[in-house]
């Protein structure tokens, strides 16, 4: 009889359990939309010597689908309220993070998985109280509220936050390692602390310190792993660390791919190129993770807006040329700069400009400059270097100030090579879903970003 009753229970749990996404993935590619993805599968494709396109991991996924992303009254969205839409289920004013347009408190469903039991990782390249990661824990009518916010962090209380930095007011009189020490976080600043301190840690705080800072990735091509800390550090060390006892109970994981839309504010796209492949390569190791528990994980990759929107216009011979771009905009600003310094006060001349464009993004000397664009950028040169000036090209969200020349510059390649930006804000662009996991059919229409909340609850079966 008991043996029976044993039997019985046990199947009513696997039943229970059956078809049911104990671990979860959110991925949310910050600016990401539809053509961003599609460029950048084209750009992987020439590059492989491909016709067409060579697919990102995450494009391979089971289920493919649109989401639209509008605020609570149908504009345009910005990050805090489309994260707040993904992550809350409900719609608000932009600006405002984990509440309503009159305030009121929503909950996130990363609190509903701690709520559940599940072991909670919030993680981004931008700083982890930005208005994505924010939109999880935080809070606050405005995201610029930083120190509010950062109380907001703590007071949620999730088992792993990683970032590259904390952003903080002026007003912020505590050294904020220390609280969040105080808090009980095994504070990370590199992976070699990740690897001493996890084992015994009950949370952790991954911040890089200066030495292995957060770099674009198109900047840190040539360093070695670790050097730079990205998102697939985080991902991985999340996992590590919620795995050491088996986890049990579960996990939920939110990794934003931050710079992706700051890069595209700044319509940088060689940068926003190779930030979407290395938020592939983060998708990769949750990926792995799958693989090895294909019944119980949920990988969900999506976009909170689409930033500059991108008309995708595709040549396969004159794509590649975007592959000599060696540095972000911002770096190739950082770099002219330095140049001019040493020049001293006489200002840096057309040819000196020319042979630094050429080696930075490969204009003349990897591809033709048309006649027209060099008359452009000459009278760029006249207005700026030639007074030893850069004329700063800045964005609305202040992202980006960079030198004109490099900044208009970066734009015609980009063009030449397909890619044409429409605007340095966001736009109301379909973002892509992909998803694998439990329940497929959930995924399987079209979506607003306020149903992601709901549909991760039901295949999470959060209560
Ligand atoms: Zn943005």
């Amino acid at each position: 009889m008991k043996r029976t009753v044993l039997l019985i229970f046990t199947l009513f749990i696997a039943i229970q359990s059956f078809g049911q996404a104990k671990y979860v993935f959110l991925f949310i590619g910050d600016g990401t939309g539809a053509n961003m993805v599609n460029y950048t599968e084209f750009y992987k494709g020439a590059m492989e010597g491909k016709v067409g396109i060579s697919p990102l991991i995450f494009s391979t996924f089971p289920v493919c689908n649109v989401a639209t992303t509008f605020q609570y009254q149908g504009k345009v969205t910005d990050s805090a309220a489309s994260g707040t839409a993904i992550a809350c289920g409900k719609k608000t004013s932009n600006g405002a993070l984990g509440v309503g347009p009159e305030g009121e408190r929503y909950t996130s469903i990363a609190e509903t998985a701690a709520k559940n039991g599940k072991k909670v990782g919030i993680m981004s390249n931008v700083e982890i109280n930005h208005a994505t990661p924010g939109a999880f824990f935080g809070h606050q009518k405005s995201r610029g509220n930083a120190d509010q916010l950062i109380a907001d962090m703590l007071a949620d209380n999730f088992d792993f936050y990683g970032g590259c930095g904390i952003m903080k007011s002026n007003n912020y009189k505590t050294d904020v390692f220390e609280d969040c020490k105080n808090a009980g976080y095994t504070v990370c600043r590199n992976n070699d602390d990740f690897k001493a301190g996890y084992q015994n840690a009950s949370k952790i705080l991954f911040i890089p310190d200066k030495e292995h800072a957060v770099k674009d990735a198109i900047d840190r091509q040539n360093m070695k792993p670790g050097e730079s800390i990205c998102i697939s550090d985080f991902v991985s060390s999340a996992i590590q660390f919620f795995m050491k006892d088996n986890c049990k109970q579960g996990f939920f994981i939110m990794c934003e791919g931050g710079i992706i839309d700051h890069l595209n504010h700044g319509n940088d796209a060689a940068g926003a190129v190779r930030e979407v492949i290395d938020l592939d390569e983060a998708v990769r190791i949750a990926y792995e993770f799958y693989l090895q528990h294909p019944k119980e994980t949920a990988i969900i990759v999506t976009a909170d807006h689409d930033t500059g929107g991108p008309g995708v216009e595709v040549n396969p011979e004159t794509i590649v040329n975007l592959q000599y771009q060696k540095h972000s905009i911002g770096k190739m600003t950082a770099l002219l700069k330095e140049k001019m310094k040493e020049k001293g006060k006489e200002p840096l001349s057309w040819d000196e400009v020319a042979s630094f464009l050429s080696e930075e993004m490969g204009m003349w000397s990897k591809f033709k400059v048309s006649e027209n664009d060099e008359k452009y950028l000459k009278e760029i040169y006249e207005k700026t270097i030639a007074k030893n000036e850069t004329g700063n090209v800045t964005d609305e969200y202040g992202y980006n100030h960079n030198a004109e020349i490099v900044a208009k510059a970066a734009q015609m390649v980009a063009r030449n090579c397909g890619f044409k930006y429409t605007t340095g804000g966001h736009t109301a662009a379909y973002v892509p879903v992909f998803y694998i996991g439990p329940k497929p059919e959930i995924f399987s229409v079209k979506m607003d970003n306020s149903f992601f909340y709901n549909k991760i609850a039901e295949i999470a079966r959060y209560k």
